[in-house]
């Protein structure tokens, strides 16, 4: 992570209107696109997470959407379908790599959903390592990937918190808490996408973020995601 510049609205007004705008670099993006209409996230778990930790971020991925309103599903992948392009002997996995592996794939399968690739392995990204816990996400390609360590127990609220965290990166909601500071909300309270996920909820600022994203999705595309 980098240093951080936290940017400041004058008011509730000004940072849903910044919000609402914040659609328009994504939409341009072909994959952005199919991956919103598909309204999928598909997970693939190649860690030695057993299968109720994995339900753990599940449920995580679903308190996500639940906040957005949307429609999506999550499914699971056959982690076998995709093991053979991907080298999980190399020590650390190669975001970039990865990120188009996973593209090619679902075009080839007719299935442009978005996905969660949960990982053993560091993470090699062009700014950082990924690794114990952390997660990177790509909204415009709709990836996340999380890298958790082999030998250590993670707590299911744990599980749970950061799959939502990331899940509400990857549906619009893409800065921290702590990164904005709105006049009118109260900006010192606990909240999901503080850098830490200390809690499993969002705060009133966050989840106005994640309305006026959707609500300058729908107004971009003509199309309805968010549920009534
Ligand atoms: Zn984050
Ligand atoms: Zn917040």
């Amino acid at each position: 992570m980098c240093a951080r510049l936290i940017t400041s609205f004058n008011s509730i007004k000004e940072w849903k209107n910044y919000c609402f705008n914040t659609h328009s670099s994504y939409i341009k993006n072909r994959h952005f696109r199919k991956w919103v209409n598909k309204k999928e996230i598909c997970i693939f778990n190649f860690s030695n997470l057993k299968k109720e930790d994995v339900k753990c971020m599940k449920f995580g991925m679903e308190d996500a959407i639940k906040s957005a309103r949307l429609h999506f599903k999550v499914t699971f992948g056959d982690g076998n379908s995709v093991k053979d392009i991907l080298n999980l002997t190399d020590e650390k996995i190669n975001s970039k790599k990865l990120l188009k592996m996973a593209i090619e794939k679902r075009k080839k399968n007719h299935k442009e959903q978005a996905n969660v690739f949960i990982f053993n392995n560091p993470i090699k990204s062009p700014s950082a390592v990924i690794k114990d816990g952390e997660a990177l996400t790509y909204v415009s390609e709709g990836i996340t990937i999380f890298s958790f360590d082999a030998f250590k127990k993670y707590p299911c609220n744990f599980l749970r918190r950061r799959a939502k965290h990331e899940v509400l990166h990857m549906l619009g909601l893409n800065t921290h808490h702590e990164d904005t500071k709105v006049r009118g909300y109260n900006n010192e309270v606990p909240c999901v996408m503080k850098y830490n996920a200390p809690v499993m909820n969002a705060c009133g600022k966050c989840k106005d973020a994640l309305a006026c994203f959707w609500k300058g999705i729908e107004y971009a595309t003509k199309k309805q995601f968010v549920k009534n």
